[in-house]
């Protein structure tokens, strides 16, 4: 089969031949027909999170599943799925026990201790192949199991009320979801955007207002939510100052960089700061729902695996407008 993979941390990646991979015990082997580009292959490829070399990256792969392994029972041959980063933990430790794998230290991750998805094939384990609504295709389904899924895990961790607005910070592969999860979930949406280029598609995306930053956030009435997509500590920081009392700021974008976050604005507004990722597998069910009823369109562009060089190259500038993803029919 037909493999990206990345020799060593800040090599290249190539597409190799590599032997079909066998379901183990528990596993599922799935013909991959779509695989999306995350901005966080780039950290990945750079060795910033753990993961050894070589390996395929690739956390949103959907396709068919074309074999199962011994004694698995709730998938089937022909099953549509799609796996998310987190695939299950070692089911002992607490963190596990209460359900809540992503944060075991034997996490079994999806591109990190398995195979990822930009292959022809790949194996997972059945209990985390997410069966795929019917009318969702392949091209749309795969970037919902990473930016879908994290941006609407945002969403609902901060617990908005009704009549709550909530902003956006940077409109890029996660943000261009969060306007329309945040939509679709029934509220005013503000998109704090830098550049105006971009202010007709976010319009058509469902924002009722777009701010250029944090300052004129605040002045048009503020936010009672910030999700904070983009890969800068610096714009996200900014934004907060658009916050209103008792709002929440969801931290969703990752930048090596600290946040210089003022304790005063934290104090007199009583802001809650919140870390978020693919909360639970809930969430997952709810975003690919969403989607099918055609509530969240992605925005994509859509790339063979001989299209590598190029496609590297756009997500690693920010050029993608919004999602990258290998289709692989
Ligand atoms: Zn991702
Ligand atoms: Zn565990």
């Amino acid at each position: 089969m037909r493999a990206l993979v990345v020799e060593a941390p800040n090599k290249k990646w190539q597409l190799q031949d590599l032997p079909k991979p066998v379901p183990g015990p528990g596993q599922v082997l799935i013909r991959i027909h779509a695989s999306g580009f995350c901005f966080t292959d780039i950290h990945q490829t750079h060795g910033s999170l753990p993961g050894p070399f070589p390996r395929t990256l690739g956390h949103e792969p959907v396709g068919t599943i074309e074999e199962v392994g011994p004694g698995v029972t709730i998938r089937k041959v022909g099953d549509r799925v799609g796996v998310p980063w987190a695939q299950g933990g070692c089911e002992r430790c607490e963190w596990c026990l209460k359900g809540k794998q992503l944060f075991c230290a034997n996490l079994i991750g999806t591109a990190a201790s398995m195979s990822g998805g930009h292959a022809d094939y790949m194996l997972a384990y059945a209990q985390a192949a997410m069966l795929l609504p019917e009318k969702l295709s392949f091209e749309q389904a795969a970037p919902i199991f990473c930016a879908g899924y994290t941006v609407y895990s945002g969403l609902k961790i901060a617990k908005p009320q009704p009549g709550d607005r909530v902003a956006v910070q940077g409109i890029g592969g996660l943000g261009h979801l969060a306007i329309q999860y945040a939509k679709a979930s029934g509220f005013e949406t503000i998109a704090i955007s830098r550049s105006p280029d971009k202010d007709a598609l976010i319009k058509s995306l469902g924002a009722d207002h777009i701010v250029r930053d944090g300052a004129e956030l605040d002045k048009k009435g503020g936010a009672d939510v910030i999700l904070a997509t983009s890969n800068s500590s610096e714009a996200a920081v900014d934004a907060m100052n658009g916050l209103r009392p008792d709002g929440a700021f969801v931290v969703m974008g990752f930048d090596p960089e600290p946040m210089k976050i003022s304790a005063g604005l934290m104090i007199m507004k009583r802001l809650r700061l919140l870390g978020s990722q693919q909360n639970n597998k809930e969430d997952l069910y709810e975003a690919l729902q969403i989607a099918a009823a055609g509530k969240v369109k992605v925005i994509t562009e859509a790339y063979k695996f001989e299209d590598v060089e190029k496609v590297y190259d756009r997500v690693e500038r920010g050029q993608v407008r919004f999602r990258a993803v290998f289709i692989n029919n």
